[in-house]
């Protein structure tokens, strides 16, 4: 099984969904005591926060850079990056790296893809709903229609992803404003959204939503497990 290197704390809440989600699935396609074998580098927030905020992007990516090296010395067989956000520098990791990056919109697109869905409703930060380093890849290399909230709502999604979700805050006030963004999206032609922020896993459930939901922590962790397994005889053990 290969060693999975983890950049995770932004935020700490969905890192903990990733650790959790992929020793499950090791153990769920193992059996026994399997688990995963992995490596978090797992950050203090507040600084990356700032700089997310501030614009300092080329800053933000070298410390994001500095911790995949730091996972690749110490035996890391590949790279995780466990928030959408931050793939604004995947390239950039990607580049500096000699091990392969999983990326995030790849793992979800292909699960989308599958499912012969077009037209896809995004809910994330501002920053991955508004730019196009997340909605460009799934447009140019997947074909993918990308609809996204108005400027109100995104302000809204976006402020309660890092006032109440990134602090473990779970509102039904919160959940009851998000599925009616939802509705919206479903309106303008979504056959499907994407909680594309690794903590909106934490407020919306398959079950809020009328559509399918793609849950992007979920499958990429799942995504993680069989590239980790890729070259592991399955057996499965009671
Ligand atoms: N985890 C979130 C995401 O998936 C937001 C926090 C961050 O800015 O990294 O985008």
């Amino acid at each position: 099984m290969k060693t999975i290197g983890l950049i995770g704390g932004m935020s700490w809440e969905s890192s903990i969904l990733y650790y959790e989600m992929i020793n499950k699935e090791v153990r769920k396609r193992r059996g026994g005591l399997h688990s995963a074998p992995c490596l978090m580098y797992s950050f203090d927030f507040e600084p990356v926060k700032q700089l997310q905020h501030e614009g300092k992007w080329d800053e933000a990516a070298s410390l994001l850079i500095e911790a995949a090296q730091q996972l690749e010395t110490a035996g890391a067989d590949f790279i995780v990056l466990c928030t959408n956000t931050m793939h604004k520098a995947a390239e950039k990791i990607e580049s500096s790296i000699h091990i392969p990056f999983l990326h995030i919109a790849d793992a979800t697109a292909e699960a989308i893809t599958h499912e012969r869905i077009k037209k896809v409703g995004l809910l994330a930060t501002q920053f991955t709903m508004e730019e196009s380093f997340y909605k460009g890849r799934l447009q140019d290399k997947y074909n993918l229609e990308v609809v996204v909230p108005d400027e109100e709502e995104r302000k809204l999604v976006h402020s309660i992803i890092y006032d109440e979700l990134c602090r473990g805050e779970i509102k039904d006030s919160s959940k009851k404003q998000y599925t009616k963004v939802i509705e919206n999206l479903i309106e303008n032609g979504a056959e499907a959204i994407i909680l594309g922020c690794t903590e909106i896993t934490l407020l919306i459930k398959e079950e809020d939503c009328r559509v399918p939901v793609f849950d992007t922590t979920f499958l990429h962790a799942v995504t993680a497990v069989e590239y980790a397994l890729e070259d592991c005889d399955i057996v499965s053990k009671k």
